[in-house]
This record gives structure tokens, C-alpha cells and sequence, in this order.
């Protein structure tokens, strides 16, 4: 094996059959004890900005040579480094593990000093000539041989140095003979082959016979890790080691890239660009408001949400036009200051765009191909961290599952009691206040007592199986049928007295019933709610009616924040004539909205009510059949038919006049609200085409599985999906079937939520159990559901100050630098994988996209020439 001079070899992996066009091999570098100090460098530099290769072979490593080293540490790194290396092992493994030699005190500190000599000696040797990593290196810690207890944490710094590369190269031909899923077989195998073990021996210095001039180390005793200190200590190794960007990596070499694959990725840029023209964007990134100081609860920010404070009216006007509201600066309505990107027209010829190129070929098949590999690249990564990660957390003290920050990005307020709860509080209602007046039914007024006796049901009849609210087997693909289970013992009329707000009484049992479950919330403390309640868009007097609901029963918390949903029932109202065109509609939705926010004294309570509403979303039944628009569809104001329009049609008009809204309010100061509907539940993937375009994230997704190209541009563009794999059990897809592993593996930005506690959740912490059933069902890992709690805070709109207190002072970066393992539980370890796989997938597309594009422009020039 010629690489053994250079100290390094490569271990075989082979029949990673991924497409042999787009993934020859997989390789990690694997830790081996090693000094490898000066010449590490380069190579994780490489490793960050890959070069672009033209051929299959994986990346050679190159590794300093013997002479290269000086023997005398060497020794000893060896040593110590060979007792990191063990560390979280697999549990197999354990009696195999060997520790630090047990050094005297002067030994230790003896061995310390010569650490820092070297770390300082490494650090000067690479100040200057390695770039951003090299300060990085030349800044760490020195050793200082008095503090022990700081030993165990700064050996890393020098077993960082120290790690030797092994390639795991999978390569094709007659020296790949293991399968990747036997990967971690093979790699512990891999001293035992003999092949390999000659190359150890070269690569482990502790087996070459030390120079005379020194006395041979002490035999390594055994070392175990029995107590929680040690697993801490062990973790915080690891967690620091990581933020070095050391740990098993697993990395692949650069494809061969064929022209067509370039055109693909010129083609995916294209999709991405679109998104970016479309999306609005706020007007200060978080980079820019990095220096506010963070908040523990949203409540430091505004202490008291429901006291008005008169505002000033700001001048300007507005009008609807063709369903969209454009807004005027001056009254002579010339200047718009915050047009929409684009029309409709435009909006429909991008989508037709995006559809075209999701549906080519080559497209499906690159997309396909790199979807795979990011989800082996997961398998490999688990298989050898797995463990590593599991200490980390350790090294995290008090925090665990139970006391991250998650958020239930997605549960209909209507249905967010579970139905115990809801039982409770109708048998309680009944009990003490049977002679209150609920409502209006057959031209007299009934009270309680009457409605149940009506009825004929008594107290004493009432159970969970009666209130009959349960999702069952029946409603699997019938939305229609689910629709109807929100009818308490199937009667619309209890359902209108305990889970309606525009009622006889005007919404107090609903508004009872939600501050229980908010008081729930509260004590759990670490659990959030964005509870989504319904604007129909019947009458503009909607809004007043509900943010009156709000505002008298001063239903704020910490723990909850609200989004609008819009149901998609324009055929509805034009059937019962309550609207003659689309534009009616979206009238009596944005109106009120543009006018409380040019003039927040129009509508008070509304104006406080808003301060807590973070986002719209869409729903209704994606399953029922629609035609997809055109390019040429008729406006909102020509659009009087009796069929509902389609939904990428509805989600136009509606961010539309949202961007614009949120454009306004930006300028006042005010919150803006996101767009994040509910897309590919069911349904066509137009749905998620314009909703790539247009939302920050969205609710299920569950269809992307059918697109890989729709899947990979999620990815790439880390669009959050609020995923509900119970709820979709119960309606669209069963819960094995369900493609949220297989998505989380590959990288795409997810958390869970309930969707409908009321009728599918059984337990008193709804959000809970959907994290154990997946917990349970799909082997997560703790680190593994901290990572999606951790998404769920992100995809929240909970205040910016409040997610750096949360998660990060700089949440928004991806990374390690944007993740604390003390907020968080989420190892660095964790989010170095994330980001490595990110990075590469990015750096492919556009450095594809970009010879595509020199390439055209060679053959465009040549033409030009001749
Ligand atoms: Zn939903």
C-alpha cells in the first residue's frame, strides 16, 4: 500500500451502489492516535470549500511522514490519544478500552508542559499560513500544568491535532467487499485484518518500538467509565472536540459531474432564485438585531399586552385592486412604496416553471441520487457517533428532554383540549351552571339544562365514548367526516355553546376551557403552542369579534402565541350568496387589517390582539379535486364562478396581500405575520410548488416524498415542515408509512406537532406523546429529538430575543456556532454533521450551476467567433 510511508491508509468499504454517476464512494476520516498536528490543516480546509475534482477517486489524505514528527511526544499523544480514541466506543468495545497512563503527579505535569510546548510550537508553525482555522488554532487554550482537572478537556487539543485520517473509501472493483450497512463491522474488524493491521502498525506509533533514548510508557491500565462525572467529563471531551470539527466524519468525494448534471444543478439554482424573488424577507435580518439583549419570555418584551396605548395615524391610503391591496404613500395614490414582487401572471408563469423542471428526468434522478446518499451519509454518521453524541449530552447538566423549549407549531385552537379535558369541563358546566342561558335555537332560548335535556342526555351519561370526538378508522381519507367529529356527542349545537367565540355568550366556555389548557401550558413550562384560530372572511366584523374574545378574557401567555387560519370555502358563501366574487372575500379578510395598521385606533383591540398573532395559514381538505390555474387566470374581482379556485391560486392572493400588510407594518414597527399554510397533506404538488415560493414554512408536507426534486429544493432552501405523522395516521397516510424518519435523516428542517389533541392525542400532554410514539416507533434518539424540539423553536414565531435565549445567542446560524448544548441538549457533534452535509450539497449545485453557466458562455462566445 504506498499511502503507508505517508503514514495513512485507506479502509475499504465497498457496494455503496448509490448511482455509480453520482456517488462513487462514501469515506469518513476516521480518529486514530496520530500526530498529525501541522499537517491536519489543509486538509479540514479542504474539506470546508472541496475542490471541485473530475474524477471518482476519493481524496487522497495526506499524512506527514515519521520523520516528520518529534518521537519523543509522539509517544505520549500516542498514548493519550489511543485512550481518547476509545472513549464512546461501542458498548462491545468497552473491555477493549485502555486510558491515559496513570502518571505520577511529576509525570503528569511533566507530560502537560511538553502538551503545551507543543500546542504553542503547533499553534506559532501554523499561525500564518492556514488562514481563518489556523488563528482559530493558534487561540486555543494552553496547557497550564498546575490545573489537573483541566487536563482531560485540553488532551483533546492535542488529540485534535493528533487524529490520524482514516479513509473509509468505498470504492468500486475488487477491494470493496462489504456493504456500507456493514460499515461499522468492518471498521472495528479492521485491526484484525492483516492487511490493515501492517498499515496500523505504521499509523499507530504506539506499537512502533520507541527510540531507545526513552524509557517505555507504562502499560495502560484499564479504564471504565463508571460514574456520572466521568460521562461528563468524557461528554464535554467530545462537545469540544466537535466545535473543532473533530469527530468521525463522514464525507463523500466529489461526483463526477457530467454536463447534464451541471444543467441540473443550473436548473435547481434557478428554482432557488425564484424563491428568493418571491419570499418576503424582513426588512433587519437577525445578524442585524444580533445585539439586542436576549429574553427569557415574551412577556419582558411587552409586560402588559392588553393595555392600549393610543397611536399615531399614518398618512397614506389604500385600495383593492384585483384582490390585492396596494397601498399609497400620499393621497394622490402615485407612489407605492411596497409593491408585491410580481402578479399573478407572473406568479403562475414561476410556478409552471418550477413544475416543468421538477418533472424532468434528469432532474429526479440527480435529486434522487443526493437524497439517498444524505440519508446514508446519517446512517454511517449514527453508526459511528452515535455513542458520542449520547455522551455530549451528558455533559450538559440539568438539561434533558423534558426541560428543552418545544413549541407546537401546529394545532387548531378548536381542537387543542384533549377529550378528557373537554368531557371534564362539560360534566362541570352542567353541574354548576345548568340554568345559564347558551343559546338561540327554534325561535326560543335555551339554557344549559335544556340543551342536555333536548338531548336527552344526563351528567351521568356523559363519557369519552359518547362525546364521540375520537378520530376512528372511519375517517381515514374522508376529511369530510373529520370535519364533522368536532361536533361534541355529534350534536352541532354543543358544539356551537362549548367551541365557538361568536356564541350567545359570546365565546366565555371557549375562552374558560382555553385558559386551562393555557395554564397547563404554563405549568409544563417548556412546552409553547401556536394555536391556529379561523377568520372565515364572511364579514369584515370578524376580526373585531375575535380579537374582543381575546382581549376580554386577556388570553395571552408566555406559552402561546396565535396564527389566522383562512378555510378555503369561497364556494360555500357563494352558494348561500353571503359573496358574490373572490375579491369579497379577500375584502373582508385584509381590510381591517390594512386600516388597523395604518390606524391602529380603528380597531384597538384588534391592534393588541395582532401584537400576538405571528402568522396565516390555509386549510381545508387538499384531497378534493381542483384544476391547476393557468398562466392566464381570471382576477380575483373576475372570479364570481360557483367552483372554489385551486389552492396555489388562493396562497397567491392571499401572500400577496400579506406582503404588502407586512411591508406596512414593518414600517411602523409593528410584528408581521409569516405565511405558513398547510401544504401536501394530500393533493397535487402544485400545492407544494407555490408554496415553496411563497411561505417561510409549512404544515404536514407529507407529499414531498412523491417529488424528490420538490424534497431536495426543501432541503436545500431548509424550509421548515411542521410535520403530524399521528394525525396524518388518522387521515391521509399510516403512521409507518409515514416518510418523517426518512426526511429527518436526509436533513430537512422538521418538528413534530399535534395538529388535533382533541381528536387524536389520548394523554394530558398531547405534544409529549407525539414525540414518544415517534420516539418509540422510529428508534429516535434523545439527541435526535432534542434536534427536532430544537427546529420546532425555530420554525416558531416566538420574538427573535426570546429564541436567542432559547437556543443561541446566534440561532440563526447553522452549525455549531449557532446551537448551545446547554439550551438546547443538541451536541455540537450533531450540528457539525448537519452542516458539513449542507455545505457540500450547497457547494455542488452552485459550483455545477456555475460551469454550466461558464460552459454556456464558452459555446456562446465560440458562435459569436465563428
Ligand atoms: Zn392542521
Amino acid at each position: 500500500m504506498s499511502s503507508e510511508q505517508r503514514g495513512s491508509f485507506l479502509l475499504f468499504i465497498g457496494g455503496v451502489s448509490l448511482g455509480a454517476a453520482v456517488v462513487g464512494a462514501v469515506c469518513a476520516y476516521y480518529w486514530l492516535p496520530y500526530d498529525i498536528s501541522v499537517k491536519t490543516q489543509p486538509q479540514s480546509k479542504q474539506k470546508r470549500t472541496p475542490p471541485r475534482t473530475r474524477s471518482s477517486s476519493p481524496r487522497k489524505v495526506s499524512l506527514p511522514r515519521n520523520g516528520d514528527l518529534d518521537g519523543h511526544h509522539t509517544q505520549y499523544s500516542a498514548q493519550n490519544g489511543s485512550a481518547e480514541y476509545t472513549v464512546g466506543q461501542q458498548k462491545g468495545q468497552k473491555s477493549q478500552r485502555v486510558a491515559r497512563p496513570a502518571l505520577s503527579d511529576d509525570e503528569d505535569s511533566d507530560e502537560d508542559a511538553r502538551e503545551a510546548g507543543r500546542q504553542r510550537k503547533a499553534a506559532s508553525s501554523q499561525g500564518s499560513d492556514n488562514g481563518p482555522n489556523g488563528s482559530k488554532r493558534a487561540s486555543k487554550p494552553v496547557l497550564n500544568p498546575a490545573d489537573r482537572s483541566n487536563a482531560a478537556s485540553l488532551d483533546i487539543h492535542g488529540l485534535a491535532k493528533r487524529h490520524s485520517n482514516l479513509a473509509l473509501a468505498g470504492l468500486a472493483g475488487s477491494r470493496a467487499h462489504s456493504g456500507l450497512q456493514h460499515g461499522g463491522e468492518h471498521l472495528r474488524g479492521a485491526a484484525s485484518s492483516e492487511r490493515l493491521s501492517t498499515a496500523y502498525s505504521v499509523a499507530r506509533p504506539d506499537l512502533v518500538p520507541p527510540p531507545p533514548s526513552l524509557p517505555a510508557p507504562h502499560p495502560p491500565p484499564e479504564h471504565t467509565i463508571n460514574t456520572a462525572g466521568d460521562m461528563m467529563r468524557e461528554g464535554a471531551i467530545i462537545e469540544e472536540a466537535a466545535l473543532h470539527e473533530q469527530y468521525c466524519r463522514v464525507i463523500t468525494p466529489e461526483p463526477h459531474i457530467s454536463e447534464e448534471m451541471e444543467e441540473v444543478c443550473a436548473l435547481l439554482e434557478e428554482c432557488l432564485r425564484l424563491r428568493q424573488k418571491w419570499l418576503f424577507k424582513p426588512r433587519d435580518s437577525p445578524e442585524q438585531l444580533g445585539s439586542m439583549p436576549e429574553v427569557a419570555a415574551p412577556s419582558e418584551l411587552h409586560p402588559e399586552p392588553f393595555k392600549w396605548r393610543s397611536q399615531q395615524r399614518l398618512e397614506g391610503s389604500f385600495e383593492m385592486v384585483d384582490g390585492v391591496v396596494k397601498y399609497y404613500a400620499d393621497e394622490a395614490s402615485t407612489h407605492e412604496p411596497y409593491p408585491v414582487p410580481g402578479s399573478s401572471l407572473e406568479f403562475f408563469t414561476d410556478m409552471h416553471r418550477v413544475l416543468k423542471i421538477v418533472s424532468m428526468g434528469p432532474v429526479k434522478s440527480f435529486c434522487h441520487h443526493r437524497l439517498q446518499l444524505l440519508e446514508q451519509k446519517f446512517n454511517l454518521h449514527m453508526m459511528l457517533n452515535a455513542d458520542k453524541e449520547f455522551l455530549a449530552q451528558k455533559s450538559a447538566p440539568h438539561r434533558d428532554f423534558y426541560n428543552v423549549r418545544k413549541v407546537d407549531t401546529h394545532v387548531h385552537h378548536s381542537a387543542c383540549m384533549h377529550q378528557k379535558h373537554l368531557l371534564r369541563f362539560i360534566k362541570s358546566k352542567l353541574r354548576k351552571e345548568p340554568d345559564e342561558v347558551v343559546i338561540f335555537r327554534d325561535g326560543k332560548f335555551l339554557t344549559l339544562r335544556e340543551v342536555f335535556e333536548s338531548l336527552s342526555l344526563t351528567g351521568y351519561d356523559l363519557n369519552v365514548d359518547t362525546l364521540d370526538m375520537h378520530a376512528d378508522k372511519n375517517i381515514f381519507h374522508r376529511f369530510d367526516k373529520f370535519n364533522l367529529k368536532y361536533n361534541p356527542f355529534g350534536q352541532s349545537r354543543l358544539r356551537e355553546i362549548f367551541i365557538k367565540q361568536d356564541n350567545l355568550l359570546h365565546g366565555r366556555f371557549l375562552a374558560e376551557l382555553t385558559r386551562e389548557v393555557v395554564d397547563d401550558l404554563e405549568a409544563s413550562k417548556y412546552q409553547h403552542a401556536e394555536y391556529r384560530i379561523s377568520i372565515y372572511g364572511r364579514k369584515r366584523v370578524e376580526w373585531d369579534t375575535l380579537a374582543a374574545w381575546i382581549c376580554q378574557h386577556q388570553l395571552g401567555s408566555d406559552n402561546v402565541l396565535w396564527l389566522i387560519q383562512l378555510p378555503r370555502l369561497y364556494d360555500v358563501y357563494k352558494a348561500s350568496g353571503i359573496i358574490d366574487n373572490f375579491e369579497q372575500l379577500l375584502d373582508n379578510i385584509f381590510v381591517p387589517l390594512f386600516e388597523v395598521t395604518l390606524d391602529p385606533n380603528s380597531h384597538p383591540q384588534l391592534h393588541l390582539f395582532l401584537k400576538q398573532v405571528v402568522g396565516f395559514d390555509m386549510v381545508d381538505d387538499e384531497s378534493k379535486p381542483e384544476r391547476r390555474p393557468t398562466k392566464h387566470m381570471m382576477t380575483a374581482r373576475q372570479w364570481d364562478l360557483k367552483f372554489n379556485p385551486a389552492y396555489s391560486y388562493y396562497a397567491y392572493y392571499i401572500y400577496a396581500n400579506l406582503y404588502t400588510l407586512n411591508k406596512l407594518r414593518e414600517q411602523r414597527g409593528y410584528t408581521t405575520f409569516a405565511f405558513r399554510p398547510h401544504s401536501g397533506e394530500a393533493g397535487d404538488v402544485d400545492h407544494l410548488v407555490s408554496t415553496m415560493l411563497l411561505c417561510h414554512n409549512i404544515s404536514h408536507g407529507i407529499n414531498l416524498r412523491k417529488s424528490p426534486p420538490l424534497q431536495y429544493l426543501y432541503y436545500l432552501a431548509q424550509i421548515g415542515l411542521c410535520m403530524s405523522p399521528l394525525s396524518n395516521n388518522s387521515l391521509f397516510l399510516d403512521y409507518h408509512r409515514n416518510p418523517f424518519p426518512t426526511f429527518f435523516a436526509r436533513g430537512l428542517s422538521i418538528s413534530l406537532s399535534t395538529d388535533d389533541p382533541l381528536q387524536i392525542h389520548l394523554t394530558k400532554e398531547p405534544l409529549v406523546e407525539e414525540y414518544s410514539v415517534a420516539a418509540q416507533v422510529w428508534k429516535l434518539s434523545a439527541t435526535d429529538l432534542s434536534e427536532i424540539a430544537r427546529n420546532s423553536v425555530l420554525h416558531s414565531g416566538f420574538p427573535h430575543q426570546v429564541k436567542m435565549h432559547w437556543v443561541h445567542s446566534l440561532y440563526w446560524r447553522q452549525g455549531p456556532e449557532g446551537n448551545d448544548i446547554h439550551k438546547t441538549n443538541v451536541p455540537n457533534l450533531r450540528m457539525r454533521f448537519r452542516f458539513d452535509t449542507f455545505s457540500e450539497e450547497q457547494h455542488l449545485v452552485s459550483s455545477g450551476a456555475e460551469d454550466f453557466r461558464l460552459r454556456a458562455l464558452r459555446l456562446s462566445q465560440r458562435e459569436h467567433h465563428h
